[in-house]
Order: structure tokens, then sequence, then C-alpha cells
């Protein structure tokens, strides 16, 4: 399928100050949207100029939240050449979850191609510094104007760039996170291997009670026995324990996070020792208490590596490392960006050049 091409005639200033860019505030001159209709499929794939969609009051998404998404990010070099990092996980985790949405999938070479072509037409977008990154964000939706939900037969495919700034612009500074023994995230069986905003939609309350709280993040724990940990917050949780890393298996409620993914391959490769199984919270008590958990992490997209500085449980607060981070934890962090930035060499092929 070709992607016609309209170039935004108005296009907007560059923010000239990258350290004040934030995250998923500012979105570049275009974006790229296709739709699809059972019986024709995908069709009018086209990068226009960014605009507000219009939207039928009955849109399926509104009333019954059929989206699934995607994060990424491009990332420029010193050199100057725009790249992404294994984008076409990234495709091939999209098709996993429109498939448990019952969304129709992306063939995903030509999701990777949408994506190329995006970020060159907006390549000017792509901020300079390490850590600075254009954030890129694919999404789906049903789209149907009517209320009764049955088959789906209208959807739309989008993709949006928002220029932002280094996660770590402060300091990589250990965060305090608090087990969640009450909402759950997500069930087996349920969406919880899916990136859809559903799973968002459950997580907020518990979020902002975190918050309220003085905590960044929820550790998760799953729905059945609340007992074995999943994620924290919208990223993977890793731990060193006893010299080992150890975390949770991909169950069908967690969501296999690349990043995760890229740290399991970055260990094994390197001969650590490093065990996916289930993780139960008396297990990082015991841990906590003895002094044989050594480092936490949680790993994402956004952050890459986040280390865990305070963990509380039943109004118990366990200090992790001095809430310094750790040495692991910033090898891996180290590593992982040093590909990404282009200042590492790359031996597992995990970098795809754009522009
Ligand atoms: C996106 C996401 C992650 C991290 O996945 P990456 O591919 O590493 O960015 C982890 N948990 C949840 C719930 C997520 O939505």
């Amino acid at each position: 399928m070709e992607i016609k091409i309209t170039h935004n005639p108005n296009p907007a200033p560059k923010p000239a100050d990258e350290s004040s860019l934030g995250f998923g505030r500012i979105f570049t001159d275009h974006m790229f949207q296709m739709e699809w209709d059972r019986g024709s499929g995908w069709h009018d794939a086209q990068v226009v100029p960014f605009e507000n969609l219009t939207i039928h009051p009955a849109s399926t998404v509104l009333h019954y939240g059929l989206e699934i998404f995607e994060g990424m990010k491009a990332y420029r070099t010193a050199q100057g050449q725009v790249q992404l990092f294994r984008p076409m996980e990234n495709a091939l985790r999209m098709n996993r979850s429109a498939l448990r949405m019952s969304l129709p999938e992306i063939p995903p070479e030509f999701m990777v191609k949408v994506i190329d072509t995006l970020v060159s037409v907006d390549r000017d977008w792509v901020p300079h510094g390490f850590g600075t990154s254009l954030y890129i964000r694919p999404f789906m939706f049903g789209d149907d104007a009517k209320l009764g939900l049955h088959t789906v037969d209208h959807v739309r495919f989008l993709v949006i760039a928002s220029p932002s700034g280094s996660y770590y612009a402060e300091g990589i500074n250990p965060v305090k996170i608090i087990i969640e023994d009450e909402d759950v995230r997500a069930v087996r069986g349920g969406t919880g291997y899916a990136k859809c905003g559903g799973n968002y939609a459950a997580s907020q309350r518990a979020g902002e009670r975190a918050e309220a709280k003085g905590y960044s993040q929820v550790l998760w724990l799953d729905g059945v026995e609340r007992r074995y940990v999943e994620e924290v917050g919208a990223m993977n949780i890793m731990f060193k324990i006893a010299g080992k890393v150890v975390t949770p298996a991909l169950n069908g409620s967690i969501l296999p996070g690349i990043t995760r993914m890229s740290i399991l391959e970055l260990l094994r490769d390197g001969g650590f020792p490093v065990e996916e199984r289930r993780v139960s919270v008396d297990e990082l008590v015991a841990a906590a208490r003895d002094g044989t958990l050594e480092e936490a992490w949680g790993c994402g997209t956004a952050a890459v590596v986040s280390p865990v500085g305070r963990l509380a449980y039943k109004g118990e607060e366990f200090i992790i490392h001095n809430e310094k981070i750790g040495s692991l934890t910033q090898a891996l962090y180290d590593r992982l960006t040093g590909i990404q930035w282009g200042q590492l060499d790359d031996p597992f092929g995990w970098i795809h050049p754009v522009c």
C-alpha cells in the first residue's frame, strides 16, 4: 500500500529549549492515519498535517474502550542519524494486542514503513540532546457509529509523535513504590498482555492513591492470590536477589515489554544468572529483611531503567541499596541507552536506521 504525503503548509516553530520539552505535550507537524472497513481492509494510508479528529458521539471507542496503542522512540545520534530501537517488536506486539481486542492486524513490515515515513517527514522534530527523543505513539480504535456492540466494521489507526525531554533531566533518582493489595491491573484471561487503554483506566485509581501517599508508582500483584508481583506502574519489574536477576515470568496478565526482553537478552549474553518465574511478595519482603534484595528496577521505553529505592507494603517500608542506584542497574542503563543513542556498538542488530 502506498502512503500519500500531504505536507503541512504551516509548520510550527521547533521548540528551542530541549530541557523544557517534558513528555507528550508538544506534537509534530504531521500525523499518519488510515482506516479499515470490514470487507475492504485497510485503505487511505496517508501522512497529513497534525489536526484534531472528528469523531461520531456514538463511536465504539468512546463507549466501550476498544483501543490499543504502542510506545516507541526515535533517537538522534551525535552524528545526526535518526534511528529506531527494535520497531518490528512494536509492530508484532500491536498485532497481538489487536487479536486480543478483535481489532484488525496490520502487516508488520507496513507498520514499520509507516513509522519510517512519519519520522522522515518530521525528522527536524527529533531533538538532539542525549536522553531526548521523539516519542512515537501508534494507536488503533473501533469507530462504528452505533451503540449496539457487535462485530467492529470500522477501525482507525493513527500515529502521532511528540518531541520529549530526557526522562532523567535531574539525574537518576531511585523512586519510592508501594505494593497495591486492593485494586488489580489485570487478570489472566483478561487483557493484561495487550497494550490497551482499558488497562490504564483500571490502574488510574491506585496510581492516584499512591501519589497522594508520596509514592511515584504502584507495584501490582496478581489478581487471584494478590501474592505474586507483576509489574510496577507501566513498567516491568526486575530484582537482583543474592546475585541473580529475578523477574516475573510472562503469565498472560503481564505486558511483555521490549525493554524487559532486551535486558534479559543482554544479561544472558553476558552470562549473568537470570530467572523468569513467579516472585512472591513474601520472598521480596524476606529478601529485603535479610539484605539479599540487592537492587530493584522498573524497565520500559520511557525511562529505560528506573531504580527502586524504597518499597512499601502493608504500612512497612523497606530501603533498597541505601536508596542509591545499584551498579547492575547503572550498567544496564548505560548499555541500553548507549546502543539507543548510537554511542555503543549494537552487536544484536536492534538498531533500525531511518534517515
Ligand atoms: C508499555 C508497557 C511496558 C513496557 O514495555 P516497553 O516495550 O519496554 O516499553 C510495561 N508495562 C506496561 C503495562 C506497559 O504498558
